[in-house]
């Protein structure tokens, strides 16, 4: 095919000329960022590889167990090859676990007892995790535990604030929670290498605390984890990368053993712990959609990268810019007035394999205090390592974006959205 014939594909499918040769000018200077992208995928692949080979994965693991799971040999060697591509001493890897907030709430609840102190030194986490926490009072929260929670903003420039991270930290505190990703905020999302920088000053005020990382969306897209630069705790979603978009459910918990198991025991019965939790037919997912996960977060991130370019030199602001290093899959684009960020929503909508003719709404969610927009049409309900967007509906009028199984449909969901903004006006192409 020539490039003619690829250009006439994207007119077919409602993309504009000037759009198309925007977007291919913007992608001719990002060559070498992609070519840079592609080696961390090619090392993240190899790792993982190696993960599988070295733990033996064969046939029988792809097989299912039921009912009590007893034995489930494609479970365990599933969890060992987690600890392999972690490099922790183990690895709870559950479809019981139903979603990344129950993973981290998991590590949290079964690591801490009444009496303890939990501290966030990198500020807010996660909206969900507010209710998990009781900084929001919500039923079965930690605080409800008796369990205290303690939080460190970082500084104005994104930093650390040492100083207040050394003086929040007491007798009580068990465990420090930090979140890789900046998820909906505008902060910069952490690198692993900061994460570690933080980590050695924690444990250097006390060795014992448990350091735990909310590593969602930031799986393989850098060669190293947090797990390497001393996290005792990696948690994560399998609906974002590690999934590879394969696995429909799960989440899990690399690190240390001892912390690992408290999570089992929680999660099934004091006594039952990681022996039982039949894993039914869902394996291939599992170990298929973890060998893909390197190829599809470098795609995703070539989306978010191209996203961030070509709305950059329309004159949005967008967080992370055009050339800065990327540790996770989130693209933040701020609009400034409600009409382009509805357009871009509907564009992405509009880019789906699955549900690609509905029209995203603003609605009001549960939790929030403006109406949302959401574009999703995916394979996995919610998955967020597919191509999606969302943004609240209020000032500065920002739109997220993540996700795309391949980078050629990251592209065109991409260009789509574009095109979208286009026609409603909402910005203007140079
Ligand atoms: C997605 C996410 C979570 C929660 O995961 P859910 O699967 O939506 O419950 C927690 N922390 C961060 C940083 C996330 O991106």
């Amino acid at each position: 095919m020539n490039e003619e014939t690829i250009m006439d594909y994207y007119l077919q499918m409602g993309i504009s000329r000037e759009v198309f040769l925007y977007g291919e000018a913007v992608l001719a200077e990002l060559e070498e960022r992609f070519a840079g992208i592609d080696e961390t995928a090619e090392y993240n692949q190899l790792k993982v590889l190696r993960a599988m080979q070295e733990n033996r994965v064969s046939e029988a693991c792809l097989l299912g167990t039921t009912g009590y799971g007893y034995n489930d040999i494609g479970r365990d060697t599933l969890e060992a090859v987690y600890a392999s591509v972690f490099h922790t001493e183990d690895a709870l890897v559950r479809p019981q676990i139903t979603c990344g907030t129950h993973a981290l709430a998991l590590a949290l609840i079964s690591n801490l007892r009444p009496g303890d102190e939990l501290l966030s030194p990198v500020g807010k986490p996660y909206d969900t995790l507010e209710e998990v926490i009781g900084i929001r009072d919500s039923i079965g929260s930690l605080k409800e535990y008796g369990i205290t929670y303690r939080q460190v903003d970082l500084l104005p420039d994104g930093g650390f604030d040492y100083e207040s991270i050394r003086q929040a930290v007491n007798e009580k505190t068990k465990l420090v929670t930090i979140q890789r990703s900046k998820g909906y905020q505008t902060r910069p999302t952490l690198s692993v290498d900061a994460i570690g920088e933080l980590i050695a000053f924690l444990k250097g005020i006390r060795p014992d605390l448990i350091c735990m990382v909310d590593n969602c969306y930031g799986e393989f897209v850098e060669r190293r984890e947090p797990t390497d630069l001393g996290a005792d705790l990696c948690v994560g979603s399998l609906i974002k990368n590690p999934g590879g978009g394969l696995a429909p459910i799960g989440g899990y918990i690399a690190g240390r053993q001892k912390y690992v198991e408290n999570a089992a025991y929680r999660l099934t019965s004091p006594g039952l712990g990681k022996e039982v939790g039949a894993s039914l037919g869902i394996l291939p997912q599992f170990y298929q959609g973890l060998f893909l996960a390197p190829s599809v977060t470098a795609g995703a991130l070539k989306g978010a990268i191209l996203a961030a370019n070509l709305f950059e030199r329309l004159g949005l602001s967008v967080i992370p810019d055009g050339k800065e290093s990327r540790h996770d899959i989130i693209q933040a684009v701020t609009f400034r007035a409600p009409e382009g960020l509805i357009a871009f929503c509907e564009g992405i909508q509009a880019a789906a394999p699955v549900d690609s003719f509905v029209r995203p709404e603003p609605w009001d969610m549960p939790g929030y205090d403006s109406r949302v927009i959401m574009a999703a049409g995916a394979f996995v309900s919610g998955s967020s390592i597919e191509l999606s967007a969302d943004g609240p509906l209020k000032p500065p009028y920002t739109a997220y974006f993540q996700g795309g199984l391949t980078w050629p449909h990251a592209k065109f969901g991409i260009l789509k959205a574009l095109q979208h903004c286009v026609d409603a006006k909402a910005v203007h192409l140079p």
